[in-house]
């Protein structure tokens, strides 16, 4: 199956697609890491790439696209990626469609983060580190244990790099941007809500319970395709 998660910044998507590649045996195609690949393996692609991102400039359409292509066209990946991050726009989500369908697959499931930004807003003002352990708290959702030893009140420092004006900034970005491939999906039928406002726990069991059904219903109709990715593996 390949999947596409979907949610604003701070809504673990990152942490829940990790849950998803182990447990299923898929993987991660973000674009961030496509570009950074690149780049570390100083390919022509990759030298061209460090000069549009030296240059302050986004790297384009064309060249993103390129790089899935090899990752969908690659057979030890077919019917197992979950991208994350991607795709950022209508046109990205349009041109991911016929690759796949040239690659003889296609998306089986979008899974959606549903947090607001309300909620997203007290994860980032509530986050707290201990100065002596490392530990991370949230006041709100994760407050250290009463009569604790170590991670006192005093100890207890925000982080300097958990800016509430980007949050907004890129809750916003993602909301603007994602709504347009949202509603392609949508007309697919392809949508499952997932409330992201509950524990990691709790939202993960949501996410498995959709896709082990998908698994199961892939199953039944193309056995060949499991069975052979059963024996290969
Ligand atoms: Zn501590």
């Amino acid at each position: 199956m390949n999947i596409i998660i979907f949610g604003p910044p701070g809504a673990g998507k990152g942490t829940q697609s990790d849950f998803i590649v182990k447990k299923y045996k898929l993987i991660k195609l973000s674009t961030g890491d496509l570009l950074r690949e690149e780049i570390n393996k100083k390919s022509p692609l990759g030298i061209k790439i460090t000069s549009i991102v030296n240059s302050g400039s986004l790297v384009s359409d064309d060249i993103i696209n390129s790089l899935i292509e090899t990752i969908i066209s690659n057979k030890n990946y077919k019917n197992k990626i979950i991208f994350d991050g991607y795709p950022r726009n209508l046109s990205q989500a349009e041109t991911l469609n016929k690759l796949l369908l040239k690659h003889d697959q296609k998306i089986n499931i979008v899974i959606r983060l549903k947090v607001s930004l309300d909620v997203i807003k007290k994860r980032i003002i509530g986050r707290v580190v201990c100065s002596k352990c490392g530990n991370i708290y949230n006041i709100f959702f994760k407050p250290p244990k009463e009569n604790t030893i170590c991670c006192k009140k005093e100890f207890l420092k925000k982080r300097d790099d958990d800016n509430i004006d980007v949050t907004i900034k890129r809750f916003e970005t993602y909301e603007k941007s994602t709504e347009p491939v949202l509603d392609f999906y949508k007309k697919m039928n392809l949508i499952k809500d997932i409330n992201g406002e509950t524990n990691i726990e709790a939202i993960y069991s949501k996410i498995t319970d959709y896709l082990s059904v998908l698994e199961a219903w892939l199953y039944i109709i193309t056995p060949y395709n499991y069975a052979f990715k059963t024996y290969t593996q």
